[in-house]
């Protein structure tokens, strides 16, 4: 039987405020953005004020945004303030759409709000070639002037790492890592290193989840630490599961949060991997 996981206490909401719209098209992307890719829409300030009123009233802790490339949404600045008046926000680029204008604005909503402004950009590789080879020609250099502009405007960045970047898995690749991120003068150098999950573009560079990768008995201390337990994403098109399956038709759990607020059947080869991995897409 299909194990289910319980909705523990929501604490984590996502937003998919890009739809999967993306100005690059990686290789590994579980949900294949592209410049092209419309399933899901770009979400207005007006409907993700709606999500934060209903998210507020159900206690909701912390928001996490992302795409897509959150940066293509024009209105990403007053969708962080709006959001950062109720909690801590974190947001998920490219990292390419960062010049020095938007860095300035990200820091001063961070000075003038209680809570934490975090952005987390994604690099996959230790240089311009492993990095481009998945995420396109040209995107190393524009991520380089990115992460200036952030360190210039005294913002530290989280940067997010997958599986597909050489030698991640080591030791020696993580402090490989943690040198690059010095390099661009961010002494205090933070990583997130994520598994790859085998869906969407994904699917199609590397392999399909084979039928014996899938959850088979969930006890519930692993229940409590799958981020599905306690987290919602929030699109157009409705509250789906987690930030993971947003192309399962199956994992839309309704119009509103409240209605989302029941248990899930992992029966998906992405459980497979939060389940071996322990894998969580918070920071
Ligand atoms: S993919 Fe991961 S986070 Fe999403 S429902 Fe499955 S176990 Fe939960």
């Amino acid at each position: 039987m299909t194990p289910h996981v319980p909705m523990r206490a929501l604490d984590t909401l996502w937003f998919q405020v890009a739809g999967t719209l993306c100005n690059i098209e990686c290789t590994h992307c579980f949900i294949s953005s592209s410049p092209t890719n419309r399933s899901h829409a770009m979400m207005t300030l007006a409907e993700v004020e709606t999500r934060l009123q209903e998210a507020r009233e159900l206690g909701v802790r912390e928001y996490y945004f992302t795409g897509g490339e959150p940066f293509m949404n024009r209105d990403m600045i007053p969708i962080l303030g709006a959001t950062l008046k109720q909690g801590p926000a974190t947001v998920l680029t490219n990292g390419m759409l960062l010049p020095a204008r938007t860095c300035a604005q990200l820091r001063e909503l961070s000075d003038a709000c209680e809570y934490s402004l975090d952005i987390r950009v994604s690099l996959d590789g230790f240089d311009r070639n492993s990095h481009d080879a998945i995420r396109g020609a040209g995107v190393w250099d524009r991520v380089m002037i990115g992460l200036r502009n952030l360190a210039d405007a005294g913002i530290n960045p989280v940067i997010t790492v997958s599986e597909t970047a050489d030698g991640i898995r080591n030791e020696e690749g993580r402090l490989r890592f943690l040198d690059l991120i010095r390099s661009f003068g961010f002494t205090k150098p933070r990583l997130k290193v994520l598994p790859l999950f085998r869906i969407g573009a994904e699917e199609k560079r590397s392999r399909a989840y084979a039928d014996w990768e899938r959850i088979e008995v969930l006890a519930e201390s692993d229940a409590e630490v799958l981020q599905c337990s306690s987290c919602r994403m929030v699109t157009s098109k409705g509250v789906y599961v987690c930030p993971i399956l947003i192309e399962t038709p199956e994992a839309r759990m309704g119009s509103t949060i409240a209605e989302s607020l029941r248990p899930f059947p992992l029966r998906y080869g992405a459980c497979h991997t939060c389940w071996v991995e322990g894998v969580s897409c918070r920071t």
